[in-house]
């Protein structure tokens, strides 16, 4: 029923200071850790969730547990898991309804299973809890656990929410009515971002970005050779030279104009190292926003400039093309809605202009190896003049952090989680309405006419990375979170 997970050896905190980017962020953790690292002593966190693979929260996980353990916070990484069957596809209700969507009235007949599941798996927890410890529990799963727990041991209980929606609306309300009794009990609870925090939970909130691991796959540096290898292992450039390493088992695929997949070299090269390239890497849901910024680039091909543009910029916008990346069909297909995005999707783009055609690919990128497939992304995100993220909604959006972390200029919409992570005019630009197509080609257009603004924008992007969005700040901010409940405890 609780699963203690083992964590690879990851980078250490020595591994993260040799690169001089990322010193400050390091020695700024390493102060805070010297300055509350006594309150720790003697005690385990427990950080626990529902899954050790898939999805968010446990690809955060790994580096979070390290990182505390390394600067002296004892951690524990635990998976609640149950063998009655009803209990997971009740709370994936519930997370439907804390994001809107689904019937409000199933939940309230499974209260009883609820209860009983959280007593069992605090049964199960309970003698592995010492006197001192500290639990932090993650999502709807394990919180009635945690509750029973806190009420039992009165261990200090902290609830971190991943899920958010910045309105309210009948789901939301029968969700979180749900879900008070079992949030009643803890000391505190942690948001992603200020929007999404409950009124009734407004005066117990803190806010914890998410954030993401400079060093891992998908986000460190690619020296160039390695970055041509991967373009060149996953088929996504042809190379005239000797490979180095042998192809990807898979590799990428592109759709092509009658339907059918193809390397991404076909019909053409892409030229994704030589030309202005724009990116955008989401999973086919219709709400990353894919349909409406494919036809913003169609337009923006066939729009004219008022006033004229500069040669330079013509030319830019000539040789420009969109690559729309997403994960492989093949492992989206219990995924009745992915299924059906990527489906309109083709026939938009069945419908463009053939010469717009040629400019736009659409890619499935392999999910075989998650580590292939996040280099994959890395390369991709490095290989672009512009990253873009054209949510209509969107709860924070790594891919915007990822892009802005490699010193790319932003274009994303007004969702609130890119709002609260790209300042307009400063890391790049927001459309007001991500389903204006007329306005993604206008920003682009104007993105595209100034090539040293566009530089300084990708550099701002990366600080402000680097400053908010790095792992580091993330643990920093839940050693003092964690103190906080601690001293409340001995107040
Ligand atoms: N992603 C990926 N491969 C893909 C598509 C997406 O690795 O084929 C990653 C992407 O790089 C990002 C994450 O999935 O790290 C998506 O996180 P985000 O917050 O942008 O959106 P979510 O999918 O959680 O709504």
């Amino acid at each position: 029923m609780i699963d203690l997970v083992d964590i690879d050896a990851r980078p250490t905190l020595d591994d993260y200071a040799t690169y001089l980017h990322l010193r400050p962020a390091v020695e700024q953790l390493r102060e805070t850790a010297d300055q509350y690292r006594s309150a720790f002593e003697g005690r385990t966190v427990w950080m626990v969730n529902s899954t050790a693979e898939g999805g968010g929260v446990a690809e955060m996980l790994p580096t979070l547990v390290s990182l505390l353990r390394e600067v002296g916070v004892a951690t524990e990484w635990a998976v609640i898991g149950t063998e009655r069957e009803a209990f997971f596809p009740l709370t994936k209700t519930i997370h439907n309804l804390l994001h809107g969507a689904g019937d409000p009235s199933v939940i309230d007949e499974q209260e009883g299973l609820y209860a009983t599941v959280s007593r069992e798996l605090a049964d199960a927890f309970e003698e592995r809890l010492g006197p001192d410890d500290v639990l932090v529990v993650h999502d709807p799963q394990p919180l009635g656990m945690g509750a029973v727990l806190k009420e039992r041991t009165g261990v200090p209980a902290v609830w971190r929410c991943h899920i958010g929606l910045d309105y309210d609306n009948a789901q939301t309300k029968a969700a979180w009515d749900f879900l008070q009794p079992w949030i009643a009990p803890y000391d505190q609870t942690v948001f992603s971002l200020p929007n999404y925090v409950p009124d009734r939970l407004k005066d117990r909130a803190t806010i914890i970005n998410p954030a993401i691991d400079p060093l891992s796959p998908k986000n460190r540096d690619l020296a160039l050779q390695e970055l041509t290898s991967i373009l060149v292992d996953a088929a996504l450039t042809a190379s005239i030279h000797p490979p180095l390493t042998p192809p990807y088992e898979a590799v990428v695929k592109r759709l092509q104009a009658n339907g059918d997949f193809a390397p991404a070299t076909q019909p053409e090269d892409l030229g994704v190292m030589f030309r202005p390239t724009i990116v955008q890497v989401s999973r086919w849901d219709e709400l990353k926003g894919f349909a409406p910024l494919m036809e913003g680039f169609a337009r923006l091909k066939k729009r004219r400039w008022n006033g004229g543009r500069s040669p330079l910029h013509q030319r830019r916008l000539d040789l420009s093309r969109l690559v729309l990346a997403g994960p492989d069909p093949a492992s989206i297909q219990d995924d009745p809605e992915a299924q059906a995005v990527f489906e309109d999707l083709t026939r938009a783009y069945q419908q463009l202009h053939p010469q717009v055609q040629r400019d736009v690919a659409v890619l499935m990128l392999p999910m075989d190896s998650l580590e292939k497939n996040a280099l994959i992304v890395n390369a991709l995100q490095r290989c672009a003049i512009i990253v873009v993220q054209n949510s209509l909604q969107e709860g924070f959006g790594l891919t915007a952090t990822e892009g802005m972390w490699k010193g790319r200029p932003i274009l994303a919409s007004d969702a609130v989680g890119l709002r609260a992570q790209v300042r307009e005019g400063t890391d790049g630009r927001r459309v007001r309405e991500a389903e204006d197509p007329d306005e993604i080609a206008q920003t682009l257009d104007e993105m595209l006419s100034d090539a040293e603004l566009c530089e300084a924008w990708g550099h701002n992007a990366r600080n402000r990375a680097a400053e908010r969005f790095l792992v580091f700040e993330q643990v920093r901010q839940w050693i003092q979170t964690l103190y906080a409940v601690l001293e409340q405890e001995t107040a």
